[in-house]
């Protein structure tokens, strides 16, 4: 398996063609072509000097070869720019149709909502039914429309926080009173050790948010039986900060992509066969949060075996 890894590493050209770059536009294979240059030259450069007396040739030959090199040096900036640009496009696009979406999709919530409420007339069952699908896809996709949103505010660094005091063990609990439904329809036991009291400076509603992903995921990954969740806190730094941990007994995350864990879009290939709904946009917002809170976020798992999901956040000092 290492192997495997090794050699889809040097697989430079695979980079390549996932940025749509041919062999001479692409930065991996134009820094490869500038080290065999460089390598070559070297070596030429060596045997010249010493079988020829003459410099002027050695100097022509260098001053040739970094021309070469000069003008590859430019493709390969040139690339980067290309590959810089069409991230900032493709950005600016999530951003604009997610913008788009927004107003519609609130259009189509508020009519829904007033036609389940019965003000406009009765609704039979089967047309309550076809609505609350309706009603479900709708809040699925204002949802996936908030995580982008909130994805390119993090990336353009402008989400924007407000904060103030709050007990985060009270956050806790109020998230894990809202979760316990879902929870127990799985089978799942939500274990809160709620000790000590702390109370932080931060955002409520997005580290609500921050703590909502975590026991979700560790309830939605978990085992289907005899399923175990367990959320704790502590402080740590000699009180210069809490830590929560978010523990469940579930699947685990190998350790091939532990470290994509964190990154945009990114859901475990174990999913696919267990059709658990998801973005892949949870953790990277959740780690946003908590860096902009002056927090970090990390785990440890074991696949099969289960996953430690936690994050810190600083302690106002005692006056
Ligand atoms: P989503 O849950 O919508 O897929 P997240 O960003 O919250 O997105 O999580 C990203 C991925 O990390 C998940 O798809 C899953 O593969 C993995 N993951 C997150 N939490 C857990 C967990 N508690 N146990 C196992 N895998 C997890």
């Amino acid at each position: 398996m290492k192997i495997k890894n090794l050699l889809k590493e040097l697989d430079f050209m695979a980079e390549c063609r996932k940025y749509g770059l041919g062999f001479w536009q692409c930065p991996n294979s134009l820094f490869l072509v500038m080290g065999i240059i460089i390598i070559f030259t070297m070596i030429l450069t060596y045997y010249v000097g010493i079988h020829l007396v003459d410099p002027e040739v050695v100097i022509a030959m260098v001053s040739i070869v970094t021309i070469v090199l000069l003008v590859i040096g430019h493709s390969v900036v040139n690339s980067f720019s290309r590959v810089v640009e069409a991230n900032r496009m493709k950005s600016e696009f999530v951003s604009i149709v997610s913008h788009q979406l927004r107003t519609p999709l609130s259009a189509l919530k508020w009519s829904l909502d007033l036609l389940r409420s019965e003000r406009l007339g009765q609704i039979n069952v089967k047309q309550k039914e076809y609505l609350d699908i309706i009603n479900d896809s709708g809040v699925k996709m204002i949802r996936l429309v908030n995580d982008l949103l909130n994805v390119n505010r993090i990336e353009e660094g402008r989400f924007e926080m407000q904060p103030k005091f709050f007990v985060l063990n009270d956050v806790i609990q109020n998230t894990i009173d809202e979760l316990k439904v879902m929870a127990k329809a799985q089978n799942i036991n939500l274990i809160f050790e709620n000790n000590g009291k702390y109370e932080v400076f931060a955002d409520q509603e997005k580290i609500r948010m921050v703590v909502q992903n975590l026991i979700d995921n560790a309830i939605k990954y978990s085992k289907k039986e005899g399923g175990e969740v367990r959320i704790s806190l502590k402080s740590i730094e000699k009180g210069r900060m809490v830590k929560v941990n978010v523990k469940d007994n579930g699947i685990g995350i190998s350790d091939l992509v532990k470290k994509q864990v964190f990154g945009k879009f990114f859901r475990g290939d174990n999913l696919i066969k267990q059709k658990v709904e998801g973005t892949g946009l949870g953790l990277f917002i959740a780690k946003g949060i908590i860096k902009l809170s002056g927090g970090d976020m990390g785990f440890e798992s074991v696949e099969n075996i289960g996953s430690d999901f936690w994050f810190t956040l600083p302690l106002p000092e005692k006056k």
